[in-house]
């Protein structure tokens, strides 16, 4: 038996000494193209998926991976007379690196086992922020019911002094097999047991206190640490915040997706954030100092005389920090607009109308085709440039 059995490195495809993750990663990427749940019925799918689960067994504990190293297959033949002690491969125990490495990949339908411990389901939320608390980061308070193992039945669902049973149906192996024929020959179907939900017992005697579910609701005040940098659609991992795990498996995660708020005047792409800012036409002909606005608050910038509309400018550093840290961050990417005055005093008319005779006027700049064309032409290069 033992000498045709395919060496665990070479069944999940790494180099003797690969590390934990990479064991992790090449276990995960074989279990999810050969699990039966994705193959129903495909003999050799299970066949690898099964090879593949006893190899990343083996592997992924730092004992059973030293004897293998030493002793080969041998270490767990029962025949071999090493006394190994893993005996025969029992797929039972599997469940809980399952948990660890699918999560909640199937959806909640991963075929469990009665008797194992099993991680919890994760629960999905969401929380909103302000535009300007997503880029600094802030703390939440979100109010959530929480399941909670049943004091008085300890999570059994049944009355003190009754014990769940084993379902009739499944014989508690909460999944029932049925075989259909089809057009391609007999197909083998799998489903979560329809009597039990999968958990492999039944509850004659329900717990009172929690109407034999196992769990008690409340509601629970969870913080929510929002990082400084987090986008639109991003989502924050709580751990062990998710559903109560049944068997003494540890609970589930919460998954907090955050919407973020529009801002009147920012918008934000990746980690850059980009604004219109109005100066008047004045400030746009003399130059000077002007106000503006950053996430950061106002501040003071000098622009050139005879600047031009629709002019962009950069200011390093006034973006959005990254998640990875919060003290590199992107850019501020400001258009300037110049605004041209539409409700003039009868004074300041007349002063434009001084200032018109003094420059010369606009009829006869823009028939200047060479010398306008020339002016204008360098200055709309530029803006063209920047965008
Ligand atoms: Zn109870
Ligand atoms: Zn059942």
């Amino acid at each position: 038996m033992a000498e045709t059995k395919r060496d665990y490195y070479e069944v999940l495809g790494v180099s003797k000494n690969a590390t934990e993750a990479e064991l992790k990663k090449a276990y995960r990427a074989i279990a999810k193209k050969y699990h039966p749940d994705m193959n129903p019925g495909d003999a050799e799918a299970e066949a690898k998926f099964k090879e593949a689960s006893e190899a990343y067994k083996v592997l992924s504990d730092p004992d059973t991976r030293a004897k293998y190293d030493q002793f080969g297959h041998a270490a767990f033949d029962p025949n071999s007379g090493m006394g190994g002690g893993f005996g025969g491969f029992d797929f039972s125990d599997m469940s809980d690196i399952f948990g660890d490495i699918f999560g909640d990949m199937f959806g909640g339908t991963r075929s469990r086992q009665s008797n194992g411990p099993i991680k919890g389901a994760n629960i999905k939320t969401s929380v909103r922020v302000k535009f300007d608390e997503a880029v600094f980061g802030c703390q939440k308070e979100l109010e959530l019911p929480l399941k909670d193992e049943c004091v008085v039945c300890h999570g059994t669902g049944s009355q003190p002094g009754h014990n769940p049973e084993t379902c009739p149906k499944c014989n508690g192996k909460g999944q029932v097999v049925f075989t259909q024929q089809s057009l391609f020959g007999v197909v083998r179907n799998v489903q979560t047991c329809p009597e039990c939900s999968g958990t492999g017992k039944v509850i004659k005697f329900k717990c009172n206190q929690c109407s034999g579910t196992g769990y008690v609701k409340s509601k629970k005040k969870i913080q929510v640490a929002v990082p400084a940098g987090i986008d639109n659609g991003q989502s924050i991992r709580i751990r062990e915040k998710g559903e109560p795990g049944t068997n003494g498996g540890e609970r589930g995660d919460l998954l907090v997706t955050v919407l973020v708020d529009r801002h009147p005047q920012f918008q934000r792409q990746e980690y850059d954030l980009f604004s219109t800012e109005p100066i008047t036409f004045t400030q746009a002909a003399l130059g000077g100092t002007i106000t503006i606005n950053t996430i950061d608050g106002p501040m003071e910038y000098d622009i050139k005389p005879g600047t031009q509309t629709d002019t962009k400018i950069k200011i390093k550093g006034k973006g959005v920090p990254t998640l990875r840290n919060k003290n590199t961050r992107g850019d501020l990417y400001v258009t300037l607009v110049v605004q041209v005055p539409d409700k003039l005093t009868e004074e300041q008319k007349n002063i434009l109308n001084n200032f018109e005779e003094a420059t010369g006027s606009t009829a006869r700049r823009s028939t200047d085709s060479a010398g306008d064309f020339s002016f204008s032409g360098h200055k709309k290069k530029k803006g063209f440039g920047k965008k």
